[in-house]
């Protein structure tokens, strides 16, 4: 099984042991801190690091896909010494490279929010002499401490959830904890940004009939163009929700949000599950067409131009539709295509 977007929330632990990926936890149950590495679209090889205990959050999202948070909190506190997380993850390194496997980042991933972990930096420091990139995929909700601004600048690479600029959207969809407020959060990560020397980018999970209307992207897009990401990624929850009642958003939708964002920040990616390399030319247009869709809708014009390069007929597109592979959609006066992700709705 591959994970091609296991970078999109927090990752499961059981999930990764019944996939046989990586033995998460020791004999006794206990959750261990260094687990993988898993493939990730956005990491490519992580390792990933859970820093914190099982499901303990500031957020419980609708979309979760561990489940309800448990222990809701917004205070920080000390659970693991840096020197434990380096031991751990240091072995682990060990062992992925005597297995002859690559790492390409550390990425701190629980399950949960990394940054209630009051170690953090010190942690990510530990961890630089290991000559491996570090990144943190974080819920944005603290980043109006400086202490976590402070923690987060070390890593190379760190991920900002957007769910929503609207409190009222903000409150349905990531159900914060009640001593949070959304303009303090939106205006810490501007100034994180400013001091942020890595790579930033944004996740904006959507959820159908709760975030994907125009109005809440347009409200996304125009924050982002004042926090300017390196890049904004849109995912949507691939995997069991918290909620019964959250629904993958229509294909339309998600052409209507990639298409918002793009005018504001110039790189906007999809993360909506599929393995492959996205955008890997492999002079087959059927696969170049699956995975270029799978990151980006297409327009027509792109699609005309994909196939002369390949030397391929019409004909492929027009099969990939009649299998329900992609879907074609009118958007804004032109014609897209778009990867076909809805099957199944849950
Ligand atoms: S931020 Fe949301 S998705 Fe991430 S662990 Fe917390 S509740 Fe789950």
């Amino acid at each position: 099984m591959r994970l091609s977007s296991k970078d999109t929330l927090h990752l499961s632990i059981p999930f990764l042991v019944l996939s046989g990926i990586t033995d998460a936890r020791t004999e006794q149950g206990q959750a261990m801190i260094a687990f993988g590495p898993v493939p990730s679209r956005r990491l490519g090889r992580s390792l990933g690091i859970n820093n914190i205990p099982p499901k303990l959050c500031s957020y419980s999202c609708v979309y979760c896909q561990v489940g309800r948070t448990i222990a809701f909190e917004t205070g920080r506190q000390r659970f693991y010494e840096p020197e434990r997380i380096l031991d751990e993850v240091r072995e682990r390194v060990r062992q992925t490279t005597e297995l002859g496997e690559t790492i390409d980042y550390l990425a701190f991933v629980p399950d949960g929010e990394p940054t209630l972990d009051l170690e953090l930096g010190r942690s990510i420091e530990a961890l630089k002499p290991l000559g491996i990139k570090i990144a943190v995929i974080c819920n944005s909700s603290l980043i109006d401490q400086d202490e976590v601004k402070l923690a987060l600048a070390p890593a190379d690479w760190v991920s900002l959830k957007v769910d929503s600029t609207i409190e009222h959207v903000w409150r349905k969809i990531d159900r914060p904890h009640r001593s949070l407020k959304l303009d303090r959060i939106l205006e810490g990560m501007l100034e994180f940004r400013d001091m942020y020397k890595g790579e930033l980018v944004t996740e904006t999970m959507l959820v159908s009939g709760m975030n994907d209307g125009k109005e809440n992207m347009e409200a996304v897009a125009a924050f982002l163009s004042s926090l300017k990401p390196d890049k904004a990624y849109l995912s949507i929850p691939t995997r069991p929700p918290a909620e019964k009642r959250v629904r993958l958003p229509e294909e339309g939708a998600l052409i209507r949000a990639h298409q918002i964002l793009e005018k504001q920040v110039g790189k906007v990616e999809y993360l909506i599950g599929y393995e492959g390399d996205a955008f890997a030319s492999t002079g087959d247009a059927e696969q170049d067409l699956l995975s270029i869709t799978a990151v980006h809708p297409m327009r027509e014009d792109a699609v005309e131009k994909l196939l002369a390069k390949s030397g391929a007929p019409r004909s492929v597109v027009e099969n990939l539709v009649a299998e329900d592979r992609l879907i074609e959609m009118e958007y804004d006066g032109h014609r897209f295509y778009v990867r076909r992700f809805s099957k199944g709705k849950n």
